[in-house]
């Protein structure tokens, strides 16, 4: 096969060409990745020598490099919205469109330079072409398919963060093979040759053979179709791509079968190293420390306790897990005596230093049910039990990665329902970092991470459905709380504002898993049918802010409000208060009941328990327990405004919650000219919608 003639490469060299591409785009994000990483390090050591101002900018290069950011940044994350009756329906982000069309302009470039389209005895030719640059891209498929990613590694994306990329990718080769076939068939049809091919020609059918099965891949990924059974999705998938590559293999020249042993090799690359990290993480064995302190006995290293919570959820907690993590990372869990042959990923709610391994778990329609059932079920019966709540279970992670960021100078996390799993082991270890600073703990060395923290200002927002929800992190938020105060005697610099809203708008609480799902509704007071509650109880804080000289009594912070009248309406203009936009700047107003019953139970903060039955907690009285839905942009333009460095902003929840905090973090940039001379400095936004 060559066809090298008046300065086109020849038809080897194409899936070079490719490569060259997709290489040099690595490439960059690759230096991208290396310059946040030695950015990092610059911030904290500069905040570890009492620089004011470490995430600011200083230096022409910085500032340059900081400005590109900001253009890109603002121009990647935007998505257009188009109104849709009374709905808004969300495009994807210039971001990833742009890098799917790049993708497909190489692929079409590459299978039609220097042909003449219009002469139809080059057909043949250009089928071949498209044949090798389809074959050109089976590596990047698999590149972007393993959890143990050698591209996520390079440029510090997490393996479920690069997922959409693999399926799309998957979707230009089919695009590519189509067009292999389509001009294979248009060259023998004037022939009425297609049948005769069919029939005769077996390297001909095994292609078509291969390209039904893509197509069968392509169309059994779709989200819908994915999400409806995940277990069948992952077998099928396994078989079909294994049929794939085997027609794949007897249909192509043995020229072409490196681009296929190269995908072969990194799947089985990525199962190895999964292997090796399950028996690691699961086989006591492999702790002896922990097996002589008698944390662990038997074969396994992983026992888990299931705790049922309201709001069909469980807690399910690894004490003295065999593996540490970072905070916001997952594992994928699995217990095989409750959910066998299942395993699912879930984000590690607590951090290292708690000496256990915890997760929250919302039942869906699968494995996470038959978690709850078991939860309920099991709770409050004796370890000894045969029926007992604790279980062995098996991990394999951490998996993901962000940015860390202690090194931003102001950090805004919005959760909503379960998306605090994700933001509160971050929250904490920021004020890990805040304790690091004052006890003025400076370990150097290039390989462990900087002590300390740039961050001077935390803004910690989290979007429930019911107060119930609240009690899931009572705890943690009320100990973070107390802590921040101790610090804050030392350190007056740092401040932490904590809010809780509470809403029964679905958008910001709950995934719909629909074909929907990018379909969002418009930011407005809602008018519908209202359910007028008696007796309801509205909590809120004394303050909203912790930012605070005195310390507070954490019973008397509370104040309850109670109604015995009937409530016809409790939001502005006859909507209901908790699905109304909260009015930012004045949340300290008194609030109304709430008549939606969305807080049906007229509860007392006091009554809010980590578990069921289990110990009673307050939450800390700084934190402002509000009614409604919050205005995210609001409360990050009031973060940017006293941002003396880069900002972070953190997003874990529904698809509608994610898309608005992109939204307004996108119109922010623009409204506040970020680095465009203004002085407004950069924003970085992570989001995580607990999908693939
Ligand atoms: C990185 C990450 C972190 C997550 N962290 C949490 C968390 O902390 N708490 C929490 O409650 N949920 C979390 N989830 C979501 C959770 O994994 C799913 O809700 C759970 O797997 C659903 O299981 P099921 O059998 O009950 O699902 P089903 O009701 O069968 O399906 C519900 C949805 O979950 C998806 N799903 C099912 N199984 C898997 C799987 N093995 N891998 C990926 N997706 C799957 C399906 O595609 C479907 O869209 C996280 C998801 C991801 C990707």
């Amino acid at each position: 096969m060559s066809m090298g003639s008046m300065g086109v490469p020849t038809l080897n060299d194409f899936p070079k060409l490719y490569w060259a591409v997709v290489g040099s785009a690595i490439g960059v994000a690759t230096l991208v990745n290396m310059f946040n990483y030695m950015l990092y390090r610059q911030r904290m050591s500069a905040a570890g020598t009492g620089h004011t101002r470490p995430a600011k900018p200083s230096s022409p290069f910085f500032i340059f490099n900081a400005s590109l950011f900001a253009v890109m940044r603002e121009a990647s994350n935007f998505s257009a919205r188009i109104p849709v009756k009374s709905r808004l329906f969300r495009l994807p982000t210039v971001g990833r469109t742009s890098l799917i069309v790049a993708n497909v302009v190489v692929i079409v470039v590459l299978c039609f330079y220097g042909f003449d389209l219009n002469d139809r005895w080059k057909r043949e030719d250009i089928a071949y072409r498209c044949g090798v640059v389809a074959m050109a891209q089976f590596p990047l498929i698999f590149l972007l398919a393993g959890k143990n990613n050698i591209i996520g590694y390079l440029t510090g994306v997490s393996h479920e963060r690069l997922n959409w990329i693999h399926r799309w990718c998957a979707r230009c080769l089919l695009l590519t093979t189509t067009i292999h076939l389509g001009y294979f068939f248009a060259d023998w049809a004037p022939y009425n040759y297609i049948g005769t091919q069919l029939r005769e020609n077996t390297l001909m059918w095994k292609g078509v053979v291969a390209w039904a099965v893509l197509i069968w891949i392509v169309f059994s990924s779709m989200t819908p179709i994915r999400g409806w059974c995940y277990e069948l999705f992952v077998l099928q998938h396994l078989v079909s791509f294994s049929v794939l590559i085997g027609f794949t293999y007897i249909h192509t020249p043995a020229e072409m079968h490196i681009y296929i042993w190269i995908p072969v090799g990194l799947f089985f690359f990525d199962r190895v190293v999964r292997g090796l990290r399950v028996l690691y993480a699961n086989i006591s064995f492999f702790h002896p420390k922990q097996r002589s302190a008698g944390q662990m006995s038997g074969l396994w290293a992983c026992k888990a306790e299931f705790t049922p919570l309201p709001h069909k959820t469980t807690r399910i907690v690894i004490r003295n897990p065999p593996i540490s993590w970072t905070p916001g990372q997952h594992v994928f869990l699995s217990c095989h005596s409750i959910v066998p042959l299942q395993s699912h990923p879930f984000t590690i709610a607590s951090i290292p230093q708690d000496g256990i391994m915890e997760f929250l778990v919302k039942a869906e329609t699968g494995g996470t049910k038959r978690f709850f059932r078991h939860a309920e079920k099991t709770h409050g019966l004796s370890v000894s039990s045969d029926r007992s709540c604790i279980k062995t279970v098996a991990i394999e992670g951490p998996y993901g990665c962000l940015r860390p960021l202690r090194q931003f100078d102001s950090v805004v996390f919005l959760a909503g329902s379960t998306g605090a799993t994700f933001t509160i082991p971050l929250l904490r270890d920021i004020l890990q970092g805040w304790k690091e600073k004052v006890n003025s703990e400076q370990e150097k060395s290039l390989f462990r991470s900087p002590k300390g923290a740039v961050t001077r200002h935390v803004r910690f927002v989290w979007v429930v459905k019911s107060k119930g929800q609240l009690g899931w992190f009572a705890e943690q938020l009320s100990a973070v709380c107390s802590d921040f105060e101790t610090l804050r005697e030392k350190n007056r610099t740092i401040k932490l504002e904590v809010a809780v809203y509470v809403t029964c708008d679905d958008s910001f609480t709950e995934e719909h898993k629909s074909l929907l799902s990018n379909i969002t509704s418009p930011n407005i007071g809602f008018s519908g049918e209202k359910k007028p509650q008696r007796g309801n109880v509205e909590f809120r804080s004394r303050t909203p802010s912790l930012d605070k000289n005195d310390k507070i009594d954490p019973k008397e912070g509370i104040e309850e409000i109670t109604s015995t009248t009937e409530a016809a309406t409790c939001g502005p203009n006859g909507t209901c208060c908790c699905r109304t936009t909260v009015d930012e700047a004045n949340t300290s107003d008194a609030m109304a009941p709430c008549c939606c019953g969305a807080n049906p139970s007229p509860r007392s903060l006091s009554q809010l328990s980590p578990s069921i039955s289990g110990p009673k907690s307050l939450v800390h009285p700084i934190i402002s327990v509000i009614s409604g839905r919050p205005n995210p942009r609001y409360i990050i333009r009031t973060s940017l405004e006293q941002a003396l460095g880069e900002s972070a902003v953190v997003v874990c929840g529904p698809q509608g919650l994610v898309a608005d905090v992109k939204q307004d973090v996108c119109a922010l940039s623009d409204e506040r000219a970020v680095h465009k001379g203004t002085g407004a400095q950069g924003i970085y936004l992570h989001t995580e919608s607990f999908g693939y």
